[in-house]
């Protein structure tokens, strides 16, 4: 008994240190080569849970990453919220398989009242279906599965019965700087990445809405997007989806950290027309910041939702005698975590008001990043910074100035290559970011910067030389 409660202490008070101390430690581990031999051997025998706990954490807390902590810009990765975290343990401790209401009843209720709030809080139709997922890509999955089930029943085809082979052709038309993600949903649905007509992109990435109305010629799948991964840049969805209602298309809305936009007032004009669509996908783990992993689909017809989805389609009605939905029917897993709890969770600790405020500060500082780093000589911002991105080029060399960064531990952003440049990207997604923290990178980015420069002069001279 006393075991127990000593190795879950011994736990709590390993997360609160490691979470009281992130903003000072370095944000990327500098060596990883110990891990695997502190790992060990499998054992023959029982190891006591203390020491395997022990054992555990000696072992990998010096390779963690600090994406939970202020200063990691790279990706879009969020950063777990106090009580989503606690619950998220919680959840653990609890261990219930949120299947259905028979499985959990307290999973299965949970998750309907977060899923509710969630549609309220996104300005979403307050009569969509929703599936808690384990991410964006889940949630994708989840949207385009609904999507090819209602086109094709349309088309007289019942593909949960008889598959694709044989079935009427289903395309799909996508932004040209889609996210990967949709790529490999089409792959595991049995579409296929052949199945997308690309739609150009503007200057700052989103869709161009004179090449949708090219490029549509009858009922496909338009998949729109809230917040280009690299730009944060939003389609225009109003424009988008009277297009795709002439041709009777479904229209799903890629908006894994871009849909949060819709929850702060002073950025929801992007996310105008969005409810018209026909499915969402969003992320809880980056910009809710409710810890990995945590998705959220949403879909404005819940038959086709549930048709794609449910365990069995003949004798279980998704509903169990008291109303409650059957969490299981929504999603491609059967058994699966509480997911429920960390998101319940955030949601109460931030409410509505805090939701906005967050995103909202997150973007202002995505501006401050953005005019420091264009007052400095060389740099230059690419992108209109809309939302939380940034999109940086040096005048050196981009890939050297970001390693350097990185190597230097005081943050982490990535790099990457849009409209054929190479940049450095910034992402801002975490509650406990402040002004003095993006300060403190801009710094880090302009040592960097140098230390390039001067590598670069030595180069030059032993060139000479
Ligand atoms: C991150 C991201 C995804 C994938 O989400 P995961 O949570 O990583 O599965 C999809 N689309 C966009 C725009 C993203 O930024």
């Amino acid at each position: 008994m006393s075991e127990l409660r000593d190795l879950l202490a011994d736990v709590a008070a390993r997360v609160t240190r490691y979470r009281e101390s992130v903003a000072d430690a370095p944000v990327f581990p500098d060596d990883t080569t110990g891990v695997r031999e502190k790992l060990g051997e499998l054992p023959e025998k029982p190891t006591p849970p203390a020491d395997v706990i022990r054992r555990l954490a000696d072992a990998v807390e010096p390779a963690l990453v600090a994406n939970t902590g202020p200063r990691y810009f790279g990706f879009v990765t969020g950063g777990a919220l106090d009580a989503a975290t606690a619950a998220d343990m919680l959840a653990t401790g609890w261990d219930q398989p949120a299947f259905n209401q028979v499985t959990s009843p307290a999973a299965a209720i949970v998750e309907d009242v977060a899923g509710e709030w969630l549609k309220e809080v996104l300005g979403l139709p307050a009569g969509a279906s929703f599936g808690f997922v384990t991410g964006g890509q889940g949630a994708n999955t989840v949207g385009l599965a609904a999507a090819r089930h209602h086109l094709l029943a349309r088309a007289g085809w019942d593909v949960e019965r008889r598959g694709l082979q044989g079935a009427p052709p289903l395309r799909v038309v996508a932004g040209e700087e889609r996210h990967a993600s949709i790529d490999r949903s089409l792959r595991l649905l049995g579409l296929g990445t052949d199945a997308v007509r690309p739609v150009r992109a503007n200057g700052q990435g989103a869709i161009d809405i004179a090449d949708l109305e090219r490029t549509l010629d009858g009922p496909a799948i338009v998949c729109l997007q809230a917040g280009n991964v690299n730009t944060g840049a939003f389609d225009d969805f109003a424009a988008a989806t009277e297009i795709a209602r002439r041709h009777d298309a479904w229209v799903h809305v890629d908006g894994a950290f871009g849909l949060w936009a819709a929850a702060a007032p002073t950025l929801r004009r992007w996310t105008a027309g969005l409810d018209g669509a026909d499915s969402w996908a969003v992320d809880g783990h980056k910009w809710l910041n409710v810890p990995y992993d945590s998705g959220y689909a949403f879909c404005a017809h819940p038959e086709s939702h549930r048709a794609a989805m449910a365990v069995t389609a003949a004798y279980l009605t998704g509903q169990g005698a008291d109303g409650v939905r059957a969490p299981g029917d929504f999603v491609p897993e059967s058994s699966r975590r509480a997911r429920g709890f960390a998101t319940w969770a955030a949601l109460s600790e931030l409410g509505r008001e805090g939701i906005a405020e967050m995103v909202e500060r997150c973007c202002a500082l995505a501006r401050r990043f953005a005019g420091k780093l264009e007052a400095c000589e060389g740099v230059t911002v690419v992108n209109d910074v809309v939302l939380n991105q940034v999109l940086v080029a040096f005048d050196g060399d981009t890939d050297r100035v970001v390693e350097a960064l990185q190597r230097s531990g005081e943050c982490w952003m990535g790099a990457t290559t849009w409209h054929g440049r190479r940049l450095m990207r910034i992402s801002v997604s975490n509650w406990s970011t402040t002004e003095a923290d993006v300060d403190r990178s801009v710094e880090a980015i302009k040592a960097a910067r140098k230390s390039d420069q001067e590598s670069r002069s030595v180069e030059n001279r032993s060139h000479l030389a």
